[in-house]
């Protein structure tokens, strides 16, 4: 603020907006989060300048022996926190880690198989409309129609089948707990690469709140910004033997020159993770989560697969008479950020839906605990219940309010 304001005071009010947008908000979007102070400084530092395309030692610009420092810091940081024989630390987002996985040992035309979007996948595992739904044959696997759970047979059979190249796992919008060794054993029986997309869980994987893919997975990818808590961008870890194939997918197969600012904020972050605090957070993330799902069924909403395992909850918000567009919008309202979500057999369409997907990443971070939970979800409840209720609208807001002043975000920020 105190450099741009007086520059660019345009630019400097809408920051400010922002600011305010997220203090006095309660964040429920799962894949969302907030960086310390030390993340975010470290990203707006004058490694934004440096060109540094190449890997430390091995640069094609002069003047990296500082930003090599950086990133070795990065990529050992990650190799240790999860175990992992080689980290790629450059990825400029998630989406670019699955397509650098993609670019090193696929051919256009090659067979996938995919969680489909609409039962929680990502749009990277291919979708139509994506890079990957488009250069790949993809065939489709998703959750039990009984259980709402991924459907571990029929991977089979379809790996059985079509005989794919890749099996990619992972999702934006599942929250149970991914059999990875049951993928591996699938896999090699098909003779095919498996790769993890482990974004959503990656924090509670480095903790051991979440089993790790790290083990089983020829290629594991994530982003950098959600429960992992660092800046926004990807990373890649993989074994041994095929380091050389990601490193030369990223650079120069995808990218240029690395966000070095960014990778200096992820060396920050992963630190971050490593320390004990960070396991408690995790612990607390899962607790949270929990008590959302409870507190939510307590009030009468159905959730997916009835629970969660992990740092998400899936709401079927029909049981209200309402998509999950009007959901989120009448939470907007009372200040709850969410976003809507395809359910598992939706017959509503991905810009209506008949769900909401609600994290407890960003509200740990601000320390929010199990009994503040159960005030968002009565919130909640309100809201979705009592839509033309202004006094109802006005006891949900200010539970908002309430939760939002007890605690605070960034208070020394300005
Ligand atoms: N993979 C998964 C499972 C995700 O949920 C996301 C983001 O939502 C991504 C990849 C893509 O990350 P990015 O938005 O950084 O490209």
């Amino acid at each position: 603020k105190k450099w741009v304001e007086p520059q660019d005071p345009e630019v400097a009010k809408a920051i400010e907006l922002e600011e305010n947008r997220q203090r006095n908000k309660i964040e429920l979007i799962a894949s969302e989060n907030f960086v310390s102070r030390a993340v975010m400084a470290a990203q707006g530092s004058v490694l934004t300048n440096k060109y540094a395309e190449g890997y430390p030692g091995k640069r094609y610009y002069g003047g990296c022996e500082n930003v090599d420092i950086v990133e070795n810091i990065a990529r050992d940081r990650a190799k240790k926190i999860f175990g992992a024989e080689h980290a790629n630390v450059q990825p400029h987002s998630g989406t670019q880690a699955n397509v650098a996985v993609y670019f090193a040992v696929l051919k256009p035309g090659d067979t996938i198989l995919g969680m489909n979007l609409a039962h929680g996948g990502h749009l990277t595992h291919g979708s139509p409309v994506n890079l990957s739904g488009k250069y790949f044959n993809v065939i489709p696997y998703g959750v039990r129609s009984d259980t709402e759970r991924i459907d571990y047979d029929e991977i089979r059979n379809l790996a059985r089948a079509h005989r794919p190249k890749m099996i990619v796992a992972g999702a934006s919008a599942y929250p149970r707990v991914i059999d990875f060794p049951l993928l591996q054993e699938i896999a090699r029986e098909a003779g095919a690469y498996l790769m993890v997309d482990m974004a959503h869980i990656a924090g509670l994987v480095a903790t051991g709140h979440h089993p790790s893919p790290v083990p089983y997975a020829d290629f594991v990818t994530t982003t950098t910004h959600k429960t992992l808590r660092g800046p926004r961008g990807g990373l890649i870890l993989t074994k041994a033997d095929h380091a050389q194939k990601i490193d030369k997918a990223i650079f120069p197969g995808i990218q240029g020159g690395p966000l070095m600012h960014v990778i200096a904020a992820k060396a920050v972050a992963l630190g971050e993770v490593m320390r004990p605090e960070f396991k408690e957070y995790c612990g607390r993330i899962i607790d949270n989560a929990a008590a959302l799902a409870q507190a939510l069924s307590a009030e009468g909403f159905r959730l997916v697969s009835g629970g969660t395992d992990n740092h998400l909850v899936l709401v079927d918000v029909r049981s209200k008479g309402l998509s999950g567009k009007d959901a989120e919008h009448i939470l907007d309202e009372i200040g709850i950020t969410v976003n809507k979500n395809t359910i598992p057999f939706d017959p509503a369409g991905p810009n209506v839906t008949s769900g909401i997907r609600l994290g407890t990443p960003a509200v740990t971070t601000r320390g929010m605990t199990t009994d503040a939970m159960g005030r968002i979800a009565r919130a909640i409840n309100l809201a979705l219940t009592s839509q033309s209720d202004a006094a109802k609208l006005a006891e949900a807001g200010e539970i908002v309010a309430g939760l939002c002043q007890e605690f605070p975000l960034y208070r020394d920020l300005g």
